[in-house]
Protein backbone atom coordinates (compact mmCIF):
# COMPACT_ATOMS: atom_id res chain seq x y z
CA UNK A 1 0.00 0.00 0.00
CA UNK A 2 0.84 3.67 -0.32
CA UNK A 3 1.95 5.97 2.57
CA UNK A 4 -0.90 7.41 4.52
CA UNK A 5 -2.01 10.44 4.66
CA UNK A 6 0.41 13.60 5.17
CA UNK A 7 -1.50 14.32 8.55
CA UNK A 8 -0.89 10.73 9.32
CA UNK A 9 2.70 10.85 8.49
CA UNK A 10 3.29 14.75 10.54
CA UNK A 11 1.79 12.91 13.84
CA UNK A 12 3.63 10.00 13.10
CA UNK A 13 7.03 11.58 12.86
CA UNK A 14 6.18 14.07 15.87
CA UNK A 15 5.40 11.02 18.25
CA UNK A 16 8.85 9.36 17.14
CA UNK A 17 10.28 12.69 18.07
CA UNK A 18 8.67 13.17 21.47
CA UNK A 19 9.39 8.89 21.95
CA UNK A 20 13.44 8.72 21.81
CA UNK A 21 14.17 12.75 22.28
CA UNK A 22 15.51 11.83 26.04
CA UNK A 23 17.06 8.34 24.76
CA UNK A 24 20.68 8.91 26.36
CA UNK A 25 22.32 5.82 25.45
CA UNK A 26 25.63 5.75 22.91
CA UNK A 27 28.79 7.89 22.70
CA UNK A 28 29.90 10.37 19.99
CA UNK A 29 32.20 9.10 17.20
CA UNK A 30 35.84 10.70 18.62
CA UNK A 31 38.41 9.17 16.17
CA UNK A 32 38.20 11.93 14.21
CA UNK A 33 38.69 15.02 16.19
CA UNK A 34 36.45 17.45 14.66
CA UNK A 35 33.71 14.76 15.45
CA UNK A 36 33.89 14.86 18.70
CA UNK A 37 32.92 18.44 19.29
CA UNK A 38 29.24 17.24 17.69
CA UNK A 39 26.60 18.49 20.46
CA UNK A 40 24.77 14.83 21.69
CA UNK A 41 21.56 16.40 21.80
CA UNK A 42 21.51 17.58 18.87
CA UNK A 43 18.53 15.34 16.94
CA UNK A 44 16.40 15.86 13.48
CA UNK A 45 14.32 13.63 11.75
CA UNK A 46 13.01 14.14 7.95
CA UNK A 47 10.59 11.85 5.68
CA UNK A 48 10.24 12.63 2.51
CA UNK A 49 8.34 10.33 -0.01
CA UNK A 50 8.61 9.97 -3.94
CA UNK A 51 6.17 12.74 -4.50
CA UNK A 52 8.57 15.40 -3.24
CA UNK A 53 7.07 16.53 -0.37
CA UNK A 54 8.95 16.47 3.33
CA UNK A 55 8.30 16.08 6.88
CA UNK A 56 10.90 17.09 9.55
CA UNK A 57 11.41 17.81 12.85
CA UNK A 58 14.09 18.85 15.41
CA UNK A 59 16.89 19.98 14.14
CA UNK A 60 16.55 18.35 10.36
CA UNK A 61 18.11 21.80 8.63
CA UNK A 62 21.78 21.22 11.20
CA UNK A 63 24.38 20.77 8.52
CA UNK A 64 26.80 18.17 9.78
CA UNK A 65 29.87 16.02 7.50
CA UNK A 66 28.34 13.31 5.28
CA UNK A 67 30.54 10.79 6.48
CA UNK A 68 29.28 7.12 5.73
CA UNK A 69 26.63 7.69 4.32
CA UNK A 70 28.35 9.24 1.36
CA UNK A 71 29.09 5.55 0.65
CA UNK A 72 25.79 4.50 -1.50
CA UNK A 73 25.40 7.57 -3.28
CA UNK A 74 28.96 7.65 -4.89
CA UNK A 75 28.32 4.00 -5.61
CA UNK A 76 25.37 4.97 -7.20
CA UNK A 77 27.68 7.14 -9.39
CA UNK A 78 30.04 4.64 -9.99
CA UNK A 79 27.61 2.14 -10.90
CA UNK A 80 25.80 4.57 -12.96
CA UNK A 81 29.11 5.04 -14.81
CA UNK A 82 30.39 1.64 -14.92
CA UNK A 83 27.20 -0.60 -15.45
CA UNK A 84 26.12 -2.92 -12.41
CA UNK A 85 27.58 -6.25 -13.48
CA UNK A 86 31.46 -4.63 -14.11
CA UNK A 87 30.43 -2.68 -10.78
CA UNK A 88 30.19 -5.68 -8.40
CA UNK A 89 32.95 -7.95 -10.34
CA UNK A 90 35.45 -4.71 -9.61
CA UNK A 91 33.99 -3.89 -5.95
CA UNK A 92 32.32 -6.73 -4.53
CA UNK A 93 29.10 -6.72 -3.21
CA UNK A 94 28.64 -9.09 -0.72
CA UNK A 95 28.51 -8.68 3.29
CA UNK A 96 31.63 -8.54 5.35
CA UNK A 97 30.15 -9.09 8.54
CA UNK A 98 33.23 -6.84 9.74
CA UNK A 99 33.62 -3.45 11.04
CA UNK A 100 33.60 -0.40 8.44
CA UNK A 101 37.48 0.09 8.75
CA UNK A 102 38.32 -3.85 8.62
CA UNK A 103 41.62 -4.59 6.90
CA UNK A 104 40.89 -8.29 7.85
CA UNK A 105 37.55 -7.66 4.88
CA UNK A 106 39.91 -7.08 2.55
CA UNK A 107 42.02 -10.70 3.02
CA UNK A 108 38.20 -12.66 3.30
CA UNK A 109 37.50 -13.45 -0.38
CA UNK A 110 40.32 -14.73 -2.80
CA UNK A 111 38.86 -11.91 -5.02
CA UNK A 112 39.94 -9.35 -2.85
CA UNK A 113 37.04 -7.12 -3.39
CA UNK A 114 34.62 -6.31 -0.30
CA UNK A 115 31.71 -4.23 -0.59
CA UNK A 116 30.88 -0.67 -1.67
CA UNK A 117 29.10 -0.06 1.80
CA UNK A 118 32.49 -0.27 3.94
CA UNK A 119 35.40 1.90 3.55
CA UNK A 120 37.82 -0.61 1.64
CA UNK A 121 35.19 -1.08 -1.41
CA UNK A 122 33.93 2.67 -0.67
CA UNK A 123 37.82 3.99 -0.82
CA UNK A 124 37.93 1.66 -4.76
CA UNK A 125 34.64 3.08 -5.46
CA UNK A 126 35.95 6.71 -5.46
CA UNK A 127 38.67 5.62 -7.24
CA UNK A 128 36.56 4.56 -9.93
CA UNK A 129 34.40 7.89 -10.29
CA UNK A 130 34.83 9.20 -13.74
CA UNK A 131 37.31 11.98 -14.15
CA UNK A 132 41.00 12.10 -15.99
CA UNK A 133 42.21 13.38 -12.53
CA UNK A 134 41.91 13.94 -8.75
CA UNK A 135 40.48 16.79 -8.81
CA UNK A 136 38.15 16.19 -11.84
CA UNK A 137 36.97 12.73 -9.32
CA UNK A 138 36.30 15.21 -6.53
CA UNK A 139 34.36 17.52 -8.62
CA UNK A 140 32.13 14.66 -9.74
CA UNK A 141 31.65 13.40 -6.06
CA UNK A 142 30.63 16.86 -4.76
CA UNK A 143 28.28 17.31 -7.86
CA UNK A 144 26.78 13.83 -8.22
CA UNK A 145 25.90 14.01 -4.33
CA UNK A 146 24.38 17.46 -5.21
CA UNK A 147 22.24 16.48 -7.51
CA UNK A 148 20.84 13.52 -5.09
CA UNK A 149 20.20 16.64 -2.90
CA UNK A 150 18.81 18.51 -5.30
CA UNK A 151 21.12 21.49 -3.92
CA UNK A 152 24.79 22.73 -4.28
CA UNK A 153 26.38 20.60 -1.23
CA UNK A 154 28.88 22.63 0.74
CA UNK A 155 32.27 20.76 2.25
CA UNK A 156 33.72 21.15 5.30
CA UNK A 157 37.50 22.33 5.19
CA UNK A 158 37.90 21.55 9.19
CA UNK A 159 36.41 18.17 9.16
CA UNK A 160 38.69 17.04 6.26
CA UNK A 161 41.25 18.71 7.19
CA UNK A 162 40.82 16.63 11.17
CA UNK A 163 39.90 13.39 9.42
CA UNK A 164 43.32 13.84 6.41
CA UNK A 165 45.66 14.53 9.27
CA UNK A 166 44.39 11.16 11.23
CA UNK A 167 43.16 8.77 8.71
CA UNK A 168 46.78 6.70 7.85
CA UNK A 169 44.38 3.56 8.37
CA UNK A 170 42.06 4.11 5.55
CA UNK A 171 45.48 5.23 3.46
CA UNK A 172 46.42 1.48 4.71
CA UNK A 173 43.76 -0.14 3.05
CA UNK A 174 44.22 1.90 -0.40
CA UNK A 175 47.46 0.82 -0.33
CA UNK A 176 46.83 -3.14 0.52
CA UNK A 177 43.94 -2.75 -2.06
CA UNK A 178 46.49 -1.13 -4.66
CA UNK A 179 48.08 -4.14 -4.42
CA UNK A 180 45.89 -6.26 -5.29
CA UNK A 181 45.17 -4.26 -8.10
CA UNK A 182 41.90 -3.38 -6.29
CA UNK A 183 42.55 0.19 -6.22
CA UNK A 184 41.73 1.93 -9.56
CA UNK A 185 43.88 4.90 -9.51
CA UNK A 186 46.84 6.41 -7.05
CA UNK A 187 45.97 5.28 -3.19
CA UNK A 188 46.96 8.54 -1.43
CA UNK A 189 44.54 10.36 -4.54
CA UNK A 190 42.10 8.02 -3.39
CA UNK A 191 42.12 8.57 0.14
CA UNK A 192 42.43 12.11 -0.32
CA UNK A 193 38.82 12.28 -2.43
CA UNK A 194 36.98 9.47 0.05
CA UNK A 195 37.82 11.96 2.68
CA UNK A 196 36.42 14.94 0.90
CA UNK A 197 33.79 13.23 0.11
CA UNK A 198 33.32 12.25 3.66
CA UNK A 199 33.20 15.81 4.61
CA UNK A 200 30.19 17.15 2.29
CA UNK A 201 27.57 18.68 4.43
CA UNK A 202 24.22 17.83 4.47
CA UNK A 203 21.52 17.88 7.05
CA UNK A 204 18.82 15.33 7.87
CA UNK A 205 16.17 16.81 4.92
CA UNK A 206 18.62 16.72 2.46
CA UNK A 207 19.73 13.30 2.71
CA UNK A 208 15.98 12.62 2.72
CA UNK A 209 15.35 13.71 -0.27
CA UNK A 210 18.95 11.93 -1.74
CA UNK A 211 17.26 8.60 -0.14
CA UNK A 212 13.79 9.39 -1.83
CA UNK A 213 15.68 9.80 -5.48
CA UNK A 214 16.54 6.18 -4.72
CA UNK A 215 13.63 5.23 -3.88
CA UNK A 216 12.22 6.84 -6.80
CA UNK A 217 14.00 5.02 -9.85
CA UNK A 218 16.74 7.66 -9.65
CA UNK A 219 14.50 10.75 -10.08
CA UNK A 220 14.97 13.64 -7.80
CA UNK A 221 11.37 13.95 -6.24
CA UNK A 222 12.21 17.86 -5.66
CA UNK A 223 14.06 18.89 -8.15
CA UNK A 224 12.64 15.65 -10.64
CA UNK A 225 16.11 15.38 -12.42
CA UNK A 226 17.26 11.81 -13.65
CA UNK A 227 20.28 11.46 -11.70
CA UNK A 228 20.76 8.06 -11.91
CA UNK A 229 19.01 4.97 -14.06
CA UNK A 230 16.45 3.21 -12.39
CA UNK A 231 18.12 0.25 -12.74
CA UNK A 232 21.28 1.57 -10.59
CA UNK A 233 19.05 2.44 -7.91
CA UNK A 234 17.82 -1.02 -7.22
CA UNK A 235 21.52 -2.57 -6.99
CA UNK A 236 22.86 0.52 -4.72
CA UNK A 237 19.44 -0.55 -2.24
CA UNK A 238 20.93 -3.83 -2.39
CA UNK A 239 24.74 -3.56 -1.59
CA UNK A 240 22.65 -1.39 1.33
CA UNK A 241 20.80 -3.85 2.56
CA UNK A 242 23.86 -6.55 2.70
CA UNK A 243 26.05 -3.79 4.53
CA UNK A 244 24.48 -0.18 5.31
CA UNK A 245 24.92 -0.34 9.16
CA UNK A 246 28.22 -1.94 9.63
CA UNK A 247 28.39 -5.05 11.48
CA UNK A 248 24.88 -4.90 12.82
CA UNK A 249 23.35 -5.00 8.89
CA UNK A 250 21.84 -8.52 9.40
CA UNK A 251 20.20 -7.48 12.76
CA UNK A 252 19.08 -4.30 11.22
CA UNK A 253 17.12 -6.34 8.25
CA UNK A 254 16.17 -8.83 10.68
CA UNK A 255 14.17 -5.63 12.59
CA UNK A 256 13.34 -3.00 9.88
CA UNK A 257 13.50 -4.81 7.23
CA UNK A 258 14.62 -1.88 4.83
CA UNK A 259 17.83 -0.61 3.37
CA UNK A 260 19.64 1.71 5.22
CA UNK A 261 23.49 3.67 5.62
CA UNK A 262 24.58 4.97 8.64
CA UNK A 263 27.71 7.19 9.39
CA UNK A 264 29.88 8.09 12.43
CA UNK A 265 28.76 11.76 12.26
CA UNK A 266 25.53 10.12 13.13
CA UNK A 267 23.32 10.31 10.02
CA UNK A 268 21.40 7.22 9.05
CA UNK A 269 19.10 7.23 5.63
CA UNK A 270 16.55 3.89 4.97
CA UNK A 271 14.88 3.88 1.73
CA UNK A 272 11.52 2.39 0.98
CA UNK A 273 11.11 1.14 -2.56
CA UNK A 274 8.50 3.28 -4.43
CA UNK A 275 7.52 5.14 -1.28
CA UNK A 276 10.43 7.54 -0.01
CA UNK A 277 13.13 7.74 2.48
CA UNK A 278 13.40 8.35 6.34
CA UNK A 279 16.80 10.14 7.83
CA UNK A 280 17.30 11.05 11.10
CA UNK A 281 20.40 13.09 12.71
CA UNK A 282 21.86 12.11 15.97
CA UNK A 283 25.56 11.91 17.00
CA UNK A 284 25.49 9.38 19.93
CA UNK A 285 26.27 6.07 18.24
CA UNK A 286 26.21 2.55 19.25
CA UNK A 287 29.32 0.04 19.53
CA UNK A 288 29.29 -0.76 15.99
CA UNK A 289 29.09 3.17 14.84
CA UNK A 290 25.13 3.29 14.29
CA UNK A 291 23.11 6.19 15.90
CA UNK A 292 21.07 4.80 18.93
CA UNK A 293 18.34 7.30 18.25
CA UNK A 294 18.25 7.53 14.48
CA UNK A 295 18.10 3.07 14.71
CA UNK A 296 14.85 3.79 17.45
CA UNK A 297 13.02 6.33 15.41
CA UNK A 298 13.70 4.40 12.04
CA UNK A 299 12.77 1.11 13.21
CA UNK A 300 9.61 2.94 15.24
CA UNK A 301 8.34 4.68 11.48
CA UNK A 302 9.28 1.77 9.42
CA UNK A 303 6.99 -0.39 11.67
CA UNK A 304 4.16 2.26 11.83
CA UNK A 305 4.12 3.28 8.47
CA UNK A 306 4.53 -0.65 7.61
CA UNK A 307 7.41 -0.57 5.23
CA UNK A 308 9.44 -3.63 6.04
CA UNK A 309 9.80 -5.50 2.88
CA UNK A 310 9.63 -9.01 4.19
CA UNK A 311 6.15 -8.42 5.64
CA UNK A 312 3.68 -10.19 3.22
CA UNK A 313 0.15 -10.25 5.45
N1 LIG B 1 35.31 9.16 7.03
C1 LIG B 1 35.08 8.08 7.95
C2 LIG B 1 36.16 7.03 7.80
O1 LIG B 1 36.45 6.64 6.72
C3 LIG B 1 33.72 7.53 7.67
C4 LIG B 1 33.43 6.37 8.52
C5 LIG B 1 31.98 6.13 8.69
O2 LIG B 1 31.12 7.03 8.68
O3 LIG B 1 31.69 4.94 8.86
O4 LIG B 1 36.75 6.61 8.77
Amino acid sequence: GALPSRDEIRALVETAYARFRSERAGAVADYIPALAEADPDAFGICLANTRGDTFALGDAEQAFSIQSVSKPFAFALVCDALGAEEAALRLGVDATGLAFNSIMAVELRADRTTNPMVNSGAIATTSLVPGANAEERWQNVQQGLSRFAGRPLAFDERVYRSEAATNQRNAGVAHLLRGYQRLYCDPDEATDVYTRQCSLLVTARDLAVMGATLASGGVNPVTSEQVVAADTCRRVLAVMATAGLYERSGLWLYDVGLPGKSGVSGGIVTVSPGKGAVATYSPPLDAAGNSVRGQLVTRFLSERLGLNLFVSA
